[in-house]
């Protein structure tokens, strides 16, 4: 047996271990993991002494703007920023035009996604309009869904509860996961408007529009839904220290539910709004310093289950304007994630095998794809990034891969990067350059995808029980 690359010299780490070793791929696949001189003999040899060896980001939250958007982002570019930035899958949210909320939708989406240089699942969107369509979105090729519970760029209205129950009782006997924005719409508008009305037009009137209730009130009343149910749930872009008490009564009360937590918020505080302006608007907003500690916090205490980048790139023009309510929300992440947070990882404010966890093995399992992915064990996609914890260096806005890379971090200092990105056994980024003849290489994750068996609870009180029901 000849292996096609053998990764040798270098430090594996995974979710739960850090150990000296070598990786042996053969085909798409991890051949074999352990010391260097049990390896296979191979075709190439990468060496990586002095590095260490992940298992690719799973980043669950990226916006790539293709079809409609394209001006901000594309699929090619959108994906080439995720392979810069060690993130060898993404999934891929909705708001885009059309909104993916048919099977006509889900198939521009899915030929548009055929640049892409990493693998993809794609969320289908679950709306008040398109409930007869969610069986068919599934059948299509979705790896999840989507419910904008507030709302954001794209202005896709919020479904009332009643529509969010109805989707929820139809995507619980198929097991996919449901990505929440959960913020409530009806508190965010009444707020924007009565601050508009005294004529707030500053970065820090934002923030005032959506206290932490906004959040509290819809990651509980997800919550509520998800159990009766029996849905999975995920809560995206957890921003206050107020929410993480509905995710951990939930936890306890057994509802399949799981939150991130993004790198934005870990890492700004209030000061950004006088320090970034408008730049700075983002859905949720970037809060106050407390909620960045109790953030932390429910990091380390495993409350928040992953860190995701809501990667939502705009035009500097669109980002920057006097008027913080005509400010685009959202800037580019996927490639910025991996050296800022493992710049925390090298200050000791996380583990690196929490860090894999976060990004990697947990993502994985929430989405139904480990071990073929977020894992570096025999038999899993050779999804992997080699990362170097001495390299040096400073995020600068102009060569990020993305088109819309303005971005909160721009000229910010980090300690470590990613050196080396492989997908399915294939180089996207070597040596730090993107290796552009991978274009096209990434695959919809639904292939593989194996969500745990459904469990769907109260059945018999379902709409469609009801209506089946004749007197
Ligand atoms: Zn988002």
């Amino acid at each position: 047996m000849i292996a096609d690359l053998v990764i040798k010299g270098g430090t594996i780490v995974t979710d739960t271990a850090t150990f000296r070793g070598a990786v042996a791929i053969l085909g798409e696949s991890i051949f074999a993991v352990g010391d260097d001189a049990a390896m296979p003999p191979a075709r190439e040899t990468l060496d990586a002494t002095g590095l260490h060896v992940l298992p690719g980001a799973i980043d669950a939250h990226v916006h790539f703007r293709e079809p409609g958007y394209t001006h901000k982002e594309t699929w090619e570019t959108g994906t080439a920023s995720a392979a810069m930035g060690g993130v060898t899958t993404v999934f891929e949210m909705p708001n885009t035009k059309p909104p993916t909320g048919t099977v006509e939708a889900l198939e521009l989406k899915l030929k548009a996604a055929e640049k892409a240089y990493v693998d993809f699942g794609i969320y289908g969107l679950l709306a008040e309009d398109n409930l007869d369509q969610l069986e068919a979105l599934i059948d299509g090729g979705v790896a999840a869904f989507k419910c904008f519970m507030g709302n954001t760029f794209g202005n896709l209205p919020a479904p009332p509860t009643g529509a969010i129950l109805e989707g929820f009782e139809i995507i619980a006997r198929h097991g996919y996961r449901i990505s929440l924005h959960a913020e409530n719409a009806s508190i965010m508008a009444r707020r924007q408007l009565a601050l508009q009305a005294v004529g707030r037009v500053d970065p820090l009137a934002h923030l005032a529009a959506r206290p932490p209730v906004v959040a509290v009130e819809a990651v509980s009343r997800a919550a509520i839904l998800a159990e009766w149910t029996g849905a999975r749930i995920h809560i995206l872009h957890v921003s206050s220290g107020d929410e993480l008490r509905p995710l951990r009564e939930a936890k306890l009360r057994g509802v399949d539910i799981t939150a991130e937590t993004c790198p934005h918020y870990l890492l700004l505080d209030e000061h950004a709004y006088t320090d970034k302006g408008s730049l700075i608007r983002v859905n949720p907003p970037v809060r106050e310093k407390v909620h960045q500690d109790q953030l932390w916090a429910a990091v380390r205490d495993g409350t928040i289950d992953m860190i995701a980048t809501d990667h939502a790139p705009h035009t500097a023009a669109e980002k920057h304007n006097d008027d913080i309510w005509c400010a685009d929300c959202g800037f580019t992440g996927v490639e910025t994630q991996m050296p800022l947070m493992l710049t925390q990882v090298v200050a000791g404010r996380l583990g690196l095998t929490d860090y894999v966890r976060m990004t990697s093995a947990a993502p994985a399992k929430a989405f139904g794809l480990y071990p073929r992915k977020g894992a570096l064990l025999a038999g899993s996609d050779a999804d992997i990034v080699v990362v170097d914890l001495e390299r040096a260096g400073l995020i600068a806005s102009e060569l990020l891969q993305s088109k819309g890379s303005s971005t909160p971090f721009d000229n910010v200092a980090t300690a470590a990067a990613p050196i080396h990105t492989l997908v399915r056994g294939r180089f996207v980024m070597r040596d730090r350059a993107l290796v552009v003849e991978a274009r096209g290489h990434g695959r919809s994750v639904r292939r593989i995808q194996a969500m745990p068996t459904p469990a769907p609870r109260n059945m018999e009180t379902t709409t469609a029980a009801i209506t089946a029901k004749r007197p």
